[in-house]
């Protein structure tokens, strides 16, 4: 048993989500770290740029197809011969009322946030269980763990992800696959660009959290010495009280 921090250089990640928000700011602060990166999302002119910024190997898709999370472990262990963590990130969000929502809106959203996540997990801990290492990070929320009106169905996505993360956690308890659900709260990101600005206003917090703020944590996590676990971790800004 060792009690000092673990050291992250060379060691290699996969981030999915990586073009934006608290996807890029985990790639910049792992870099920093000294890991070696393979980061994903759609916008290959971000991914490119977040690529000359920190090294990082890129790989530009649809979360939801269903070949790349495979695509993505193969890249890492091609480049790097290695993967220790799974950023398991992307994501979107989508509420209002129920005549405001659009079922096939709502439906893209389980299969970004439920399917394509489920998917990027399974196959991570197929390759961790294999060689009975490595950390899978899931990206849930605070409404992963309660819920306020007009926020159910993405709410739901995200109660979908913490309920596989915990099975998941126990099932892998005693190996040495690491297994953490991080929960933001309020965080200042795109998540919510293209909600009409009525939307966004109704709940725009004065002093939101950072994805940089949420980056710390994850270092955090995977800095923990192979004895430690965390299972989940929620972060909220000072002044949210309510989800
Ligand atoms: P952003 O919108 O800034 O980032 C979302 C990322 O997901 C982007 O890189 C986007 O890339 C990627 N993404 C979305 N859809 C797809 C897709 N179909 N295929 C590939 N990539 C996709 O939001 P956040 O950084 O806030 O979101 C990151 C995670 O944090 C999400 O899971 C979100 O639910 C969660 N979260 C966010 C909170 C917040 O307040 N911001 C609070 C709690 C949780 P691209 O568009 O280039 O494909």
């Amino acid at each position: 048993m060792t009690s000092g921090r673990e050291d992250l250089k060379g060691q290699v990640a996969i981030i999915t989500g990586a073009s934006s928000g608290i996807g890029a700011a985990v790639a910049r602060d792992l870099a920093e770290a000294g890991m070696r990166l393979v980061v994903t999302a759609r916008r290959e002119e971000r991914l490119k740029a977040l690529a000359e910024e920190t090294g990082a190997v890129w790989l530009a898709g649809d979360i939801t197809a269903p070949d790349l999370p495979v695509r993505l472990l193969d890249t890492a262990l091609g480049r790097f011969g290695r993967v220790d963590a799974v950023f398991n990130n992307a994501g979107v969000m989508d509420a209002g009322p129920v005549d405001a929502m659009d079922v096939e809106q709502i439906v893209r959203m389980v299969r970004v946030n439920v399917e394509a996540a489920f998917r990027m997990a399974y196959h991570a801990l197929v390759h961790f269980k294999r060689e009975d290492r490595g950390t899978l990070l899931n990206v849930s929320s605070i409404l992963g763990t309660r819920v306020r009106p007009h926020v159910g169905w993405y709410a739901g996505t995200k109660f979908a992800v913490e309920g596989l993360t915990e099975s998941l956690r126990m099932e892998f308890a005693g190996t040495n696959v690491r297994i953490t659900a991080i929960q933001p709260g309020s965080t200042l990101t795109e998540l919510q660009d293209h909600w009409p600005a009525h939307a966004r206003g109704a709940r725009n917090r004065k002093a939101p959290l950072l994805p940089e703020d949420i980056a710390r944590v994850v270092r955090f996590v995977l800095e923990q010495p192979p004895h430690v676990r965390i299972p989940k971790v929620l972060v909220l800004p000072a002044e949210q009280g309510t989800p």
